[in-house]
């Protein structure tokens, strides 16, 4: 059998180079602050289970992580309850947009942890009294799988919490189903906050490998979530992480993923790196144009397709 190639010697800025000319996609203008991004941003990073990072041009730009958060949202949430979270969220694709005004039927749960309905439910599940204790909280846990501490951006969460009807909306609707327990309000102003943490490309990327390493992180040796919470979340990644564009994602990539509205994409393959690819301007589904690019020639370059018999 022949050894997958070595990440160590992939040239991330020829990588980078090649998507370039790529210029179809439009940035989102949900907030000023994400339609105000850099439509020519592009870059990429790898964390490797050595605790290493290999990174592209514009690895150090930072960025609101968005919905890349909703993983780690998601692992703290199993974390904080001890695997209970899984019973208050399901983890079915849904086929639809990330902030589908949709709830399980039956349950009133909401579909999976990747899209809005699910981060804002397991974002208020995540340990503390109050949404400052539990913002906090998230703050730490962020923190760890990251490898150091991120900041939030006032100004986006401010907007979020102001603007993200949709998620309001979301948040009232489980409530009134009695799978919510804080106030609606209160959820979003938590949630928004997660989303406007920022990051760049290579915290991402060491973010992603603590889960691809099981649950510890590369570089600080710190065990953030159990191995089993961390198998839990890439394996709801590679369901649901990419939205209605799950299913193409994993055929193509093969690589389990979160994609953001900034333009962000974390990927996880287990055992082998952490990565994330960012370019702002984003597909129908919103997935980053060039970071799906990335991800495939990324998946192809070093066999990380996790379906492929190598
Ligand atoms: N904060 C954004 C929202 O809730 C995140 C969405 C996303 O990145 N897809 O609308």
């Amino acid at each position: 059998m022949t050894l997958p190639p070595d990440p160590r010697s992939y040239d991330l800025d020829a990588a980078r180079t090649r998507l370039l000319p790529e210029r179809r996609g439009k940035v989102d203008d949900s907030i000023p602050q994400l339609a105000d991004a850099d439509p020519d941003l592009c870059a990429l990073a790898l964390a490797l289970p050595d605790g290493s990072i290999r990174s592209s041009r514009q690895a150090t730009v930072s960025f609101s992580v968005q919905s890349a958060v909703k993983p780690f949202l998601f692992a703290l949430a199993l974390l904080d309850t001890d695997g209970a979270a899984l019973d208050r969220v399901g983890i079915e694709p849904t086929g639809e947009s990330f902030d589908a005004i949709k709830l399980e039927s039956g349950t009133g749960r909401p579909p999976n942890p990747m899209v809005n309905a699910g981060a804002l439910l397991t974002a208020s599940l995540v340990e503390g009294s109050d949404p400052e204790s539990r913002s906090a909280r998230i703050a730490r846990g962020l923190a760890a799988f990251a490898g150091r501490e991120l900041e939030v951006d006032e100004d986006v969460a401010h907007n979020e919490h102001l603007l993200g009807d949709r998620n309001h909306a979301l948040a009232h609707l489980m409530r009134a189903e009695g799978t919510l327990e804080p106030s609606a309000d209160d959820t979003v102003a938590v949630y928004a906050r997660s989303c406007a943490t920022i990051v760049d490309a290579e915290t991402l990327a060491v973010m992603g490998a603590t889960l691809a390493c099981g649950g510890v992180n590369p570089r600080t040796g710190e065990r953030v979530v159990p191995e089993r919470v961390a198998r839990d979340v890439i394996s709801v990644m590679a369901t649901c992480g990419v939205y209605d564009g799950s299913g193409r994602w994993m055929r193509a990539v093969g690589v389990p993923a979160k994609s953001s509205v900034s333009g962000a994409i974390v990927l996880s393959a287990p055992g082998r790196l952490g990565a994330a690819v960012v370019s702002p301007p984003l597909d129908e589904q919103g997935t980053s144009v060039r970071g799906r690019l990335a991800s495939e020639a990324l998946s192809d370059d070093l066999a990380l397709h996790s379906f492929a018999s190598r």
